[in-house]
């Protein structure tokens, strides 16, 4: 073996130099790189935190393991164990992914189609839609479509009621008032049904509109069951007279019957004894005889005849105290009747008329109509319909209360009647809504008392507040014509009304046909 020279010495010293230090950036790197894979472990761990325990506790584990130890031998088996494990978790979340868009898609849809929408809001739901539309691959493109989708949900649900309910509510509160003005009730009943009528003409919402429904209601069958109370009582007392009566009755048949045997049984005792005075008269031999024979049976017959007498007398006096004891429940019974009748014809009379205004009402009015209606389809004779409704009605209450509203109906009522002719037929026919039978009225007559009318009202000066009004009303009129039914002609007034309050309104409007 030779020696090694100081040359090669030497250039082995720089070769191992050279290999030290690329083993030093060797080891260097791969402490980078541990590091980074540390580093990346760390941030996979954080970010699917929560997706699956399992790759939560595999990736603690190689985290733990690479603080511990820089040989990859150990952790590799961990690794591919993850790995699998975050294939499988991504399958499934694909499929998630599927079937929330397939929803997202149905819920977007359905929101489109929600009545009363406003139409920035269904634009912003169109737009979306054809976001959503687009398969979605990612969380990533996914997420901000259904934040979207939930804040457009979020705001369609704070929006006011629709405008179909409140009209829907104005409708309903309307008739409510029209109907309560025909319920003709006493008393308590009477005071809660004015209170909800107040309460209706002003902001009602639908809650307690159903709530004052429900307490109409109450009211209704309420005294419905005391109407059928006070019926039941006088049925029951028209029972009990009637038994009475019959009791008394029969017991008059009894004593005439008892006396009648007693009649007989005196009679036939009268019977004898004067067969015995006639046998007695024949055989007497003298007038001695007959004298005193005569005058012991005429002493037996009057003793007879006053027992009959008595007994006719006892008699009587049975069936007048009889008879007097049922005339006297009969009494009772014909004034209780005639007070029932009285309570019948108030309410009959009272459920014709309205309470406010005394005049008419719809009820009125419709009966009245069938009654022209048929005479003027009998004789031809000429009849004319108008609709008077007051301008604005809903301000004057607003601004002035129910009160002066109220008020301000009671004296239109009563210049409306004064203005027309005492045969012409003016009913409230609700609100403030009046309607007018004009008989032997033809259609170029219609509009003279009619336009008076109208600018009588506008010129009654009312104060309230202190401030002079003037208030005005708008009227609708037709006249019947052939082949009308009986709703035909009103129907064309109504048209009328609405042109007339088209037309600015205090105007009067008379249907041309
Ligand atoms: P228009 O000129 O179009 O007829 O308007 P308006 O305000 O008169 O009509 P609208 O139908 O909007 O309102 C009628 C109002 O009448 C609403 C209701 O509160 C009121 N009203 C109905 N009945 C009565 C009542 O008996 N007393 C009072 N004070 N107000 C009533
Ligand atoms: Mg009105
Ligand atoms: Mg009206």
């Amino acid at each position: 073996m030779t020696k090694p020279t100081p040359s090669d010495t030497h250039a082995l010293k720089t070769q191992l130099a050279e290999s030290n230090k690329i083993k030093a950036q060797i080891e260097t790197t791969y402490k980078k790189n541990i590091s980074t894979i540390t580093k990346f472990v760390g941030q996979l761990s954080h970010a699917l935190r929560g997706v699956s325990g399992d790759i939560d506790q595999h990736l603690s584990k190689i985290q733990s393991t690479l603080q511990s130890t820089t040989r990859l031998d150990d952790i590799m088996p961990v690794m591919e164990h993850v790995d699998m494990l975050l294939r499988k978790e991504g399958a499934q979340l694909q499929r998630d992914l599927q079937e929330s868009h397939q929803t997202a898609l149905s819920a977007a849809k359905q929101l489109q189609q929600t009545q009363g929408l406003p139409q920035s809001v269904r634009l912003q739901v169109r737009d979306l839609l054809c976001e959503i539309e687009e398969p979605a691959y990612s969380i990533q493109h996914y997420l901000p479509c259904l934040n979207k989708l939930l804040a457009l949900y979020q705001q369609s649900l704070k929006l006011p009621p629709k405008a179909d309910d409140q009209a829907s509510n104005a409708t309903i509160k309307e008739e409510l008032i029209n109907l309560l003005s025909f319920l003709e009730l006493s008393g308590n009943s009477e005071l809660k049904l004015k209170s909800i009528q107040q309460q209706l003409m002003g902001q009602v919402s639908s809650e307690q509109l159903s709530l004052l429904c429900v307490q109409i209601i109450r009211i209704i069958v309420q005294s419905m069951n005391e109407e059928r109370r006070s019926a039941q009582a006088f049925l029951l007392s028209l029972d009990e007279v009637l038994n009475t009566v019959s009791s008394c009755v029969s017991f008059a048949l009894n004593d005439s019957k008892d006396a009648q045997k007693q009649h007989q049984f005196i009679d036939n005792k009268l019977d004898k004894e004067l067969t015995a005075l006639a046998q007695s008269t024949r055989a007497a031999s003298s007038l001695a005889e007959l004298k005193s024979q005569v005058s012991s049976h005429m002493v037996l017959l009057v003793s007879m005849l006053n027992e009959k007498k008595s007994l006719i007398e006892e008699n009587n006096r049975k069936l007048t105290t009889d008879l007097a004891k049922a005339q006297a429940r009969i009494a009772e019974l014909e004034s209780a009747a005639e007070a029932y009748k009285d309570k019948l014809n108030q309410q009959r009379s009272k459920s014709l008329q309205d309470p406010l205004t005394r005049l008419p009402n719809r009820a009125a009015f419709d009966e009245r109509l069938k009654l022209e209606f048929n005479r003027w389809q009998r004789y031809g004779t000429p009849l004319a319909i108008a609709i008077a409704d007051i301008d604005n009605f809903k301000d004057i209450n607003d601004t002035y209360g129910h009160i002066a509203g109220d008020k301000t109906l009671q004296v239109i009522s009563s210049m409306l009647k004064k203005s027309l002719r005492a045969t012409d037929f003016v009913a409230r026919y609700g609100g403030e809504e009046f309607v007018i039978l004009l008989p032997q009225t033809e259609a170029a007559d219609l509009a003279e008392p009619l336009q008076k009318t109208k600018n009588k009202i506008q010129a009654i000066p009312f104060k309230f507040k202190d401030n002079d009004i003037r208030i005005t009303i708008s009227i609708g009129a037709a006249v019947f014509s052939s082949n009308d039914a009986i709703n035909s002609a009103f129907e064309r007034a109504d048209k009328a009304l609405y042109a007339a309050k088209k037309d600015g309104r205090n105007k009067v409007v008379i249907d041309k046909r």
